[in-house]
């Protein structure tokens, strides 16, 4: 069990196929005390639940300053101290450049990157007293060779503006004891993906694919887990990709 003592917050964990729930359930089997949070509360709490006792779900909209607080705050009262936070929420937009609207843009870049920072922001102040915790941000393979059918060109921006945050925020906080790392999935089957495939389009993604499969939830909570952990305890700044080769 390597969580053991710990609570962790994961954003946008309330799909029940997304990586955000399959983190969580690896992080409660780990022994942490996991608090879902997802701006649809009722899913939050549904998947909460299904970790069974000791974990909670909250409704939180990541791109509201207040709600992050009030969240953590929530969290902190009712499972301890928090000392690990997965930026996990986000949103994509299947468009073209020329076909991004500025709000079409602000709502991509609003959920994953000031997402990301806003509840950065809000647990900061608490690792920083304890001097510990460890913040891992979900970019994505988009950010580091752009494309891909579903995020669009405004997504793969904000992904990429996610590794220079957590770059940056790694830099700025180790001297307080806060490790920040990212962690980049390639094509992983989940309803951001799923059920949008023609066999053809599925066939051409996973030829490029040197493993030769899409990735699963899983493998993205396993590396979640590893930077959550105290075995990842001298990384900071990291970007760590989870493609199956996608990107070499
Ligand atoms: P998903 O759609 O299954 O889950 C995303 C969750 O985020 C949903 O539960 C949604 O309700 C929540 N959410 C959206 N806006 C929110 C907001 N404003 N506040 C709080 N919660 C909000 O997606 P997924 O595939 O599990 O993706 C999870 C993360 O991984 C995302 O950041 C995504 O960009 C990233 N990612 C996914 C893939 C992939 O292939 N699935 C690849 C690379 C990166």
């Amino acid at each position: 069990m390597l969580l053991i003592g710990k609570v962790a917050i994961v954003t946008g964990g309330g799909s029940k196929r997304g990586l955000g729930q399959a983190t969580a359930r690896l992080f409660a089997e780990q022994g942490a005390a996991v608090a879902i949070l997802d701006r649809d509360g009722e899913a939050a709490e549904a998947q909460a639940k299904a970790l069974g006792d000791g974990h909670l779900g909250i409704t939180c909209d990541v791109t509201d300053k207040q709600s992050c607080m009030a969240a953590v705050a929530a969290v902190e009262q009712r499972l301890g101290p928090i000392t690990t936070l997965v930026n996990n929420a986000g949103i994509t937009q299947p468009l073209k450049v020329m076909e991004v609207s500025g709000d079409h843009y602000d709502q991509v870049l609003d959920v994953n990157l000031r997402g990301t920072l806003y509840m950065s922001q809000a647990v900061i102040p608490l690792f920083t007293q304890r001097r510990s915790g460890a913040i891992i941000n979900i970019s994505s393979v988009s950010a580091q060779r752009g494309g891909g059918i579903f995020g669009g060109p405004h997504y793969s921006a904000a992904k990429a503006g996610i590794l220079g945050l957590t770059k940056a925020m790694a830099r700025e906080l180790a001297p307080a004891g806060i490790r920040v790392n990212a962690v980049c999935p390639g094509f992983i089957d989940t309803d951001i993906t799923g059920g949008k495939l023609t066999p053809e389009m599925l066939e051409q993604i996973v030829a490029g694919i040197p493993m030769g499969r899409t990735g699963r939830a899983e493998d993205v909570a396993g590396c979640c887990l590893f930077l959550a952990s105290d075995l990842s305890a001298y990384c900071t700044g990291s970007e760590v990709d989870v493609n199956g080769g996608s990107h070499i």
